[in-house]
C-alpha cells in the first residue's frame, strides 16, 4: 500500500462507521489544488541546481488552509497529498477554523549552504506567493524546515503583498513569532499521552520511553517526558539510537547533540539501530521522525504497551491492524501531534490582532485543547468501540463533512 492507499484505507475506515456516501468520500478526499514547480538557483560552485517544489492545498471547508513545509530528499506529489489531508482531518479533530494544506521541497537541506537554503526559500515563495497568504494558505515549518526559513518566508511574501506577518506561522520571536510555538508539538504529545495513560490507570513518571527522531518534535517531547518523571530511555536520530537502561540524562542530551550536531557518542549510553530502538522493550514509543516506519515487518516484535504517533504518518496499515488485534493502543498523528497547528493558530491569532500573548497563557490555551480534544475522541472510541484513530477520523470527517454540506456544494 502506497501512502495515499494507506490514507485512504484509515479515512474509509471512518467513514464506513458513519454511513458516508461515495459522493461525498470523492469529495472530501480530493484536493481543491495542487500545485508543482520548479525552483532553479546557483549553487555556491558555480552550477545550477533544479529542485521540485510542492504545495497541495487540500480543503478549505472550515477556514484558510493550514499545513508544514518540509524540505527533505524523499518530499513528492503522493506524499505531500497524503500529509495535506492529514492537515484537514487534524485541524478538525483540535477544531481549529482552519482546512488542510502540505508543501515540501525534494531537497537534502544537509547539502545546502546557508546562502542556498536562503535563496531555495525565497524562490519557492516567487514561484507560489498568489496562491497563499493569510487568509488562504498559511504554511508553517516541518521536517528540514526552521523559523528562520520561516522568516525568509514571510520576508519574501511581503515583498510583493506588503506587511503581512500572518502569512505564515512558526516564526521567530523577534519577527511576529509566538511564545510556545517552537516547544508545541513536544508539549501536545507529552499531554496527551499523560491522558492516555491515565485512562489506562497507568503512570506517565517512572514510564520508561523510546523516541525516534530529535528534531524540532523529538527533542521537546523528550524534555517534557523527562520532565514529567518519565524514563526516556532510548532516542534516535539520522545516524542512529543512543540507550541507556537507568535513563538519558536529556537536558545533557540536548546539549550534546547541539554541540556534536546529532547523538551519536553520547558519553554514558550505548549505541543500538533504528531498526532496535522501534522494536525496544518500552512502555511507550514514540515515532517523531519519517513516516511509515511501523510496517507489517516490524509490527509483531514491537513490545511497547503503547504507542504515540509524534511523526505524521509512522504507521502503515498493515501495522496498525497488528496493534489492534494485540490490543496495543496507538494514539494517532492527527491528534497526538497537533500541538504544533494548535499554536501555529494562536500566532496566527496574535499576528490578525497586533497583540502578543505571554507563554503562560499560550501553554494554557494549547493544554486545555489537547486535554479536550483526547477526552473527545477517547469518549467515541468508547462509545463505538472502534480504536483512537478510527474515532478521530470520525469526528474530523464529521466536522469537515458539515461544513462542506452547510456552505453549499
Ligand atoms: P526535524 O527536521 O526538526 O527533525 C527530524 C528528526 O528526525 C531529526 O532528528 C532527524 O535526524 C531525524 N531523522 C530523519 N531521518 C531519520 C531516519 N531515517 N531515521 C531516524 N531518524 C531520522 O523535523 P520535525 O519538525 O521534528 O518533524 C518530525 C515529524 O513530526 C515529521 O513527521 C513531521 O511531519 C511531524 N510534525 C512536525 C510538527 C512541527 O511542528 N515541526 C508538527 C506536527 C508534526
Amino acid at each position: 500500500m502506497n501512502s495515499v492507499e494507506a490514507a485512504r484505507w484509515y479515512f474509509d475506515q471512518a467513514a464506513d462507521h458513519i454511513g458516508l456516501s461515495q459522493n461525498m468520500r470523492k469529495l472530501l478526499l480530493t484536493p481543491e489544488r495542487e500545485i508543482k514547480v520548479q525552483i532553479s538557483l546557483e549553487r555556491d560552485n558555480g552550477d545550477i541546481g533544479t529542485f521540485l517544489g510542492y504545495r497541495v492545498q487540500h480543503d478549505s471547508a472550515r477556514g484558510p488552509m493550514k499545513g508544514g513545509l518540509r524540505f527533505h530528499p524523499e518530499v513528492d506529489a503522493e506524499e505531500v497529498v497524503t500529509l495535506a489531508q492529514l492537515m484537514t482531518w487534524k485541524t478538525a479533530v483540535v477544531n481549529i477554523p482552519y482546512g488542510g494544506a502540505k508543501g515540501g521541497v525534494a531537497v537534502s537541506v544537509a547539502d545546502l549552504s546557508r546562502r542556498e537554503l536562503e535563496a531555495l526559500t525565497r524562490k519557492f515563495v516567487d514561484a507560489i506567493h498568489d496562491m497563499i497568504g493569510p487568509d488562504k494558505d498559511i504554511p508553517a515549518p516541518d521536517m528540514g524546515t526552521n523559523a528562520q526559513v520561516m522568516a525568509w518566508f514571510m520576508h519574501q511574501y511581503q515583498k510583493y503583498h506588503g506587511f503581512s506577518p500572518a502569512c505564515v506561522t512558526g516564526k521567530p520571536l523577534e519577527l511576529h513569532g509566538s511564545e510556545g510555538r517552537e516547544e508545541a508539538t513536544g508539549r501536545g504529545v507529552v499531554t496527551v499521552t499523560a491522558e492516555l495513560l491515565q485512562r489506562l490507570k497507568r503512570n506517565l513518571a517512572g514510564s520508561t520511553v523510546a523516541l525516534q527522531g530529535f528534531g524540532n518534535v523529538g527533542s521537546f517531547a523528550a524534555r517534557f517526558f523527562h520532565e514529567a518523571g518519565a524514563k526516556v530511555v532510548g532516542v534516535a536520530d539520522v545516524q542512529g539510537a543512543v540507550w541507556n537502561p537507568a535513563g538519558l540524562n536529556i537536558p545533557d542530551v540536548l546539549k550534546w547533540s547541539a554541540d556534536n550536531r546529532g547523538i551519536a557518542g553520547f558519553p554514558g549510553s550505548e549505541p543500538i539501530s533504528n531498526a532496535e530502538l522501534l522494536t525496544a522493550d518500552v512502555d511507550i514509543l514514540v515515532p517523531a521522525a519519517l513516516g511509515g516506519v511501523l510496517t507489517a515487518e516490524n509490527a509483531a516484535q514491537v513490545r511497547a504497551k503503547v504507542i504515540i504517533e509524534a511523526a505524521n504518518n509512522p504507521t502503515r496499515p498493515e501495522a496498525d491492524e497488528i496493534f489492534q488485534k494485540r490490543e496495543i493502543p496507538v494514539l494517532p498523528d492527527i491528534l497526538a501531534n497537533a500541538g504544533g497547528v494548535t499554536v501555529s493558530y494562536f500566532e496566527w491569532v496574535q499576528n490578525q490582532q497586533h497583540f502578543k500573548w505571554d507563554l503562560a497563557r499560550v501553554r494554557q490555551e494549547l493544554d486545555r485543547v489537547m486535554v479536550d480534544s483526547f477526552d473527545r475522541v477517547w469518549n467515541i472510541a468508547r462509545e463505538k468501540s472502534v480504536s483512537l484513530r478510527t474515532a478521530a477520523y470520525i469526528i474530523g470527517i464529521g466536522r469537515v463533512g458539515r461544513s462542506t454540506v452547510l456552505g453549499g456544494i
